[in-house]
């Protein structure tokens, strides 16, 4: 490679977590620094966004862009990147499917501001401010972002070319998507930088196709080690979930969340999941009644949690439909 590429990493509604794995790749660091000169990355550089909007279109090579899009802020920053990028990597599962600030498309601003800045018992609010966008004071006009109503995903904004999953990212794939870049094979446009299977395939618990006949929370039950924790009861998502992580969770007895996004061939994670349960309820010989079928479904708290949890703004759902 003659030329160094240009790299950005930039965040919008995270949590961080994504900027610590880029750290976790420890040496590997350096091999993208001998590839790459970081232009932007405001969790580490000092570079301000005019610096960005002063770059010629497409004058950085990749962008990795974690978070999903909350506010007209990480929207301009979204729309910006786009624009100064060669290609952009929805990096980690907030801006691949929405993640856990997407659970917040449960409810919208009016709720959320609400609840925060009027309800919460912490808060002290005599007058009841509630954040605006434009505030005159003396010395002119301060503004903040607009929160919006719902969060959507990198690609429900921009356009994307690839998707690195995770909550955050397994250092193995960033290292790998890293490889690929150095040696300029990455796949076509659109792919996701994860192997084309679920879960299921690389965890090491054995599956029997034994009959479910009650749910549990994970604190409710010490899981039997080697046996696949599903067909003990607890909802585990790798049958829809893709693969990628190493099927870490799962050894050391906690189930696979949905953090890799949706399983190759699989619509959404929620959806194939509950496809997946639908079919283990009631198989074979084993088939359970309806009444059965109905009460261990009712023993599933908090569905959404459940089966959305890093999903619900990329899901059919999408989100919660509010009363006017
Ligand atoms: S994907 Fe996970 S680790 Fe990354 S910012 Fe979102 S919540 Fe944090
Ligand atoms: S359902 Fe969960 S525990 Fe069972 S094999 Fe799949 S990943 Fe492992």
């Amino acid at each position: 490679m003659s030329e160094k590429l240009k790299i950005a990493f930039y965040w919008a509604a995270s949590c961080g977590g994504c900027e610590i794995a880029v750290l976790d790749m420890n040496e590997k660091i350096l091999d993208v620094v001998k590839i790459a000169d970081i232009v932007f990355w405001p969790v580490a550089l000092d570079v301000k966004y005019k610096d960005v909007e002063n770059m010629p279109d497409k004058n950085i090579d990749i962008t990795f862009f974690n978070g999903s899009i909350r506010n007209s802020e990480q929207e301009h920053m979204a729309k910006l990147l786009r624009q100064k990028s060669k290609t952009l990597v929805a990096f980690g599962s907030c801006a691949h499917e929405g993640c856990i600030p997407g659970l917040a498309n449960l409810t919208d601003k009016k709720e959320i501001f609400e609840y925060v800045y009027l309800k919460e018992n912490s808060v002290v609010n005599p007058e009841g401010t509630i954040p605006q966008t434009k505030t005159e004071v003396k010395e002119g006009t301060l503004t903040i972002p607009e929160f919006y109503d719902t969060v959507k995903t990198l690609a429900q904004t921009v356009d994307v070319d690839y998707y690195l999953p995770g909550c955050p990212p397994p250092v193995k794939l960033i290292t790998n998507a890293v490889d690929a870049i150095a040696r300029n094979e990455l796949p076509p446009k659109g792919s996701v930088l994860a192997p084309l299977k679920a879960v299921c395939e690389e965890c090491p618990r054995k599956r029997e196709n034994k009959k479910i006949d009650k749910i549990y929370r994970v604190y409710e039950k010490i899981p039997e080690p080697e046996k696949c924790l599903l067909e003990q009861g607890i909802i585990c998502l790798g049958l829809a979930t893709r693969s990628g992580c190493g099927a870490q969770c799962l050894k050391v007895d906690m189930p696979c969340t949905g953090c890799g996004g949706a399983a190759p061939n699989q619509p959404e994670v929620g959806a194939g999941m509950i496809t997946a349960l639908a079919s283990i309820f009631g198989y074979d010989e084993k088939t359970l009644s309806a009444e059965e079928v109905e009460k261990l479904m009712s023993q599933i708290k908090d569905p959404v949690g459940t089966f959305y949890t890093y999903s619900l703004p990329s899901s059919i759902l999408r989100r919660k439909v509010m009363k006017k």
